[in-house]
């Protein structure tokens, strides 16, 4: 397997969505199988050397970065197989591409991010949540079967009830890099009817974005809170699948299903026409216990501005069951119901705005996790070796034990900073 030490894609594999951390790989390699990712580990573990994988780079903090070896996935994105029930894809596959080959086939995954230019492989090292989560749990919960390649460079195949399998879905890439995945499929409606439901506050919104994932009336909810020229708007979208002549009785605005899921394309190509796509994202993003989510979203709309989210920036809320979501490593509070709660900021390519919002992000953290929160970790809140600690609590022994059996070498995904400093081989042991 040939490494590249050319700079076009060391700098390509230094940058993310988040456009706040920056490091430049020494090598990238683009393997096409899982054996040549095993190749690219085993040398690397020998050395000592740490490993990176990418999928679409859309990580907040650089996740995907790392000052050793970038593995970009984009070469390993082919649709093996589709069945009714049932899709096999290399990690490297992205949604857009998952979908359109399940479409075709009258089926599709039954959880999808809201944007689906993200990578199977990516997703499914965090968790992957959605309008539907509340119904189906995260994207994670519904993975049938992996090959993996763990941090010795053996590639391995494991599913529900393995150890490897609990240690690699939602596992942030400390165990394994998964090449490829069998996702379930569910059938698919061939048209959506949305609604936007708006409230004057957010508790009220949330109380019935409550009432409607309990009653099941629509098959998708969300929240959002937006700052336009005509001031801040409060939200609910909503959405009910059907096959005609069924049809929903309520109005709405009408449309093909495919159309509804590729909902964010238009908003891409606008951002990447004016450049904002690739300005800094301070994105924060976790999951709030029912208990404290209301008092915590109410203080924090109170508390924004329009500009600290943006012209094309959101809050984004809404609740999961956490008994719906079986993966272990996604960290969730204890609770019958979890609000997702995220700040989507777009701010302007000001570096001293951004890191104001990286701190703020910081104060914002610390706020939830008071009141019980706990970081669904693609966003940008840096975190100390002590908060890694805290986010996976009582299965941070066992992350730990994993991390050792399959990764020994301490090489695989340094980005986020759990094992050894953030993007190097540097292990982090005190709270720095
Ligand atoms: C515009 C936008 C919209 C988003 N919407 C949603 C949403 O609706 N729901 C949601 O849940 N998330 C959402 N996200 C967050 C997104 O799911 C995560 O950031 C995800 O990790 C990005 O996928 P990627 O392929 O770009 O991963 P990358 O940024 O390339 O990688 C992310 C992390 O996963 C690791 N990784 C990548 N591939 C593998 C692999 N094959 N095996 C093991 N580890 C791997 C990387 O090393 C890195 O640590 C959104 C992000 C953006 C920018």
């Amino acid at each position: 397997m040939n490494l590249s030490h050319d700079d076009g894609p060391r700098e390509a594999a230094s940058v993310d969505f988040g456009h706040l951390v920056h490091r430049r790989p020494s090598a990238v390699a683009r393997p096409r199988s899982a054996i040549e990712v095993a190749e690219v580990v085993r040398a690397a573990a020998a050395d000592g050397i740490p490993v990176a994988a990418r999928g679409r780079g859309h990580s907040g903090y650089g996740q995907a970065q790392t000052d050793g070896i970038v593995l970009d996935l984009s070469a390993l994105a082919e649709v093996h197989e589709v069945r009714d029930d049932r899709v096999v894809v290399d990690a490297g596959t992205g949604w857009r591409a998952v979908l359109d080959a399940a479409w075709r086939h009258g089926s599709a995954p039954p959880v999808l991010t809201d944007y689906l230019g993200l990578s199977v492989g990516g997703t499914l090292s965090a968790g992957g949540i959605g309008g539907t989560s509340f119904r189906y749990g995260l994207q994670t919960d519904t993975v049938t079967e992996l090959e993996v390649v763990t941090g010795d460079g053996v590639v391995r195949t494991c599913g529900p009830g393995d150890e490897l399998f609990a240690a690699v879905l939602g596992g942030l890439g400390q165990c394994g890099i998964i090449t490829r995945a069998t996702l379930r499929l569910t059938g698919v409606p061939e048209r959506v009817r949305r609604h936007e439901i708006d409230h004057d506050t957010v508790v009220s919104a949330a109380a019935e974005q409550l009432r409607f994932v309990e009653d099941g009336r629509y098959d998708f909810v969300q929240g959002q809170v937006r700052y336009g020229e005509s001031g801040r708007r409060i939200f609910l979208e909503t959405a009910t699948y059907y096959t005609p002549p069924a049809a929903p009785r309520d109005d709405g605005e009408d449309l093909p299903f495919p159309e509804f899921q590729h909902r964010l394309d238009a908003a891409e190509a606008l951002l990447t026409q004016t450049g904002a796509w690739f300005h800094p994202h301070p994105w924060w993003n976790c999951f709030l216990p029912a208990s404290t989510a209301t008092e915590f979203l109410e203080s924090l709309v109170g508390q924004l501005r329009a500009d600290d989210l943006g012209p094309a920036g959101c809050v984004l809320f809404y609740p999961v069951f956490t008994a719906r979501v079986h993966t272990p490593l996604v960290r969730l509070p204890p609770e019958p119901v979890a609000y997702l709660v995220a700040l989507l900021r777009f701010p302007p390519d000001d570096t001293a705005v951004a890191e104001r919002q990286v701190a703020d992000n910081v104060r914002l953290y610390r706020e939830a996790r008071d009141l019980g929160g706990l970081t669904y970790p693609i966003g940008a809140i840096p975190f100390t070796a002590s908060d890694w600690r805290h986010h996976f609590g009582a299965r941070w022994p066992r992350l730990r034990t994993w991390k050792e059996h399959y990764d020994p070498a301490h090489i695989l995904t340094p980005g986020p900073g759990i094992f050894t400093a953030p993007g190097s081989g540097t292990p982090r042991t005190t709270d720095d």
